[in-house]
């Protein structure tokens, strides 16, 4: 039985990646620290290519470019890097 989308999931995917995508550079709108496994450091991407309806983050799904901003790999890494040195 093949599952069924009501969307091209390829093609969300597609424009999910246009919205929260500019180059090396991906959207983040969180970036945390938290107690679990002894301490950990989670960076919160923008854009996913579902909209499931219990999604904590359906309203940034909805419209990813709303919220947050670009980052590159180097920044996102000097910012976990960062969090986790603070936290340490
Ligand atoms: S729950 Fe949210 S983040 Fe997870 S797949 Fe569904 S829409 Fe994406």
């Amino acid at each position: 039985m093949a599952l069924a989308f009501p969307f091209d999931p390829v093609q969300r995917s597609q424009e999910v990646e246009g919205l929260v995508m500019s180059g090396r550079k991906r959207r983040y709108y969180k970036f945390r620290a938290a107690p679990y496994y002894g301490g950990i450091t989670t960076a919160d991407a923008v854009g996913c290519s579902f909209l499931c309806a219990c999604c904590r983050n359906y309203s940034r799904n909805e419209n990813p470019s709303s919220c947050g901003r670009l980052y590159s790999p180097e920044e996102v890494a000097r910012d976990l890097i960062g969090l986790a040195r603070w936290h340490s």
